[in-house]
């Protein structure tokens, strides 16, 4: 498995799970343009630590909600690396409260980033990716969206949101040789499941047949894989890496 001479944009790679889909790609060979929304010096990071594995990386920021910057993140990604081969969205956000509580503020942030900002690197990347005749899309949900979860409305129907759109445009795209699909990670640790509790990990954990949180690693590895040429016969289809948790 290698992705030598690929050029790849990740949405959110500044930290968690985005930071390490981009070390992995880079591991496998691949140019990547890394998009952050504020943290710069974590994004710079990501940088200074691709580079010394001897392969190029930029940082570019970009509010992937906003449909001008995120056509001008991969106007730019583009630009910078003279095509685009992969593109992985993982940008994304939680915005928590029960049902009845749920705000419009909460509500529409969680669509605007994780849906709308998934649909607007998306469009971005396949207009270039049907004339290329080739690419790779892989868009992260969450396996909320498959199963719901208290307290995360609007998370899950973004989440939901992101499976409908991956397998929309894995039947518009596949004749153009570009294959769209989705990673539904479990619970994974980073920095937006630190706020989680004691208590909530402890459930979490239990509920694990396989009795631990993923990592950013067990995620990445799965992304690199679908955006491979092993992976070339796989369209419209959601992987899901969450040690057991769903079943
Ligand atoms: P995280 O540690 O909070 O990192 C979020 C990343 O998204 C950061 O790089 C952040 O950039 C970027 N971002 C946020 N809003 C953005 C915007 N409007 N435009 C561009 N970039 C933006 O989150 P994570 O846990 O790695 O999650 C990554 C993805 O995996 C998300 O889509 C999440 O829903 C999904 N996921 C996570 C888990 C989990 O357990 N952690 C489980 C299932 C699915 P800055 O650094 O600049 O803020």
């Amino acid at each position: 498995m290698t992705l030598e001479g690929k050029t790849a944009l990740v949405t959110g790679g500044s930290r968690g799970i985005g930071r390490g889909i981009a070390l992995e790609l880079a591991t496998q060979g691949a140019t990547v343009i890394i998009d952050f929304h504020q943290n710069r010096v974590a994004a710079e990071e990501v940088v200074t630590a691709i580079t010394a594995m001897g392969r190029v990386c930029e940082a570019v920021q970009a509010d992937v909600g906003d449909v001008a910057e995120a056509d001008s993140l991969v106007a730019r990604s583009i630009m910078l690396t003279g095509s685009l081969d992969i593109l992985v969205s993982n940008a994304g956000i939680t915005r928590d409260a029960l049902l009845v509580r749920m705000t419009d503020e909460k509500w529409n942030d969680v669509l605007r980033t994780n849906l709308t900002g998934t649909f607007n690197v998306t469009r971005a990347a396949a207009r270039h990716m049907m004339s290329q005749r080739s690419g790779r899309i892989v868009l992260i949900s969450s396996v909320v969206g498959l199963g719901g979860n208290a307290g995360q409305a609007n998370y899950a129907a973004s989440k939901a949101g992101v499976i409908a759109l991956a397998k929309t445009a894995a039947k518009e795209l596949g004749p153009r040789g570009v294959t769209v699909n989705v990673v539904a990670p479990g619970f994974v640790e980073t920095d937006m499941t630190s706020p989680l509790d004691n208590k909530a990990v402890s459930s979490y954990l239990a509920s694990i047949p396989l009795r631990r949180a993923g990592t950013p690693g067990d995620v990445a590895k799965v992304v690199a894989f679908l955006a491979s040429e092993d992976a070339s016969y796989i369209t419209g289809q959601v992987l899901v890496v969450d040690g057991g948790l769903s079943l």
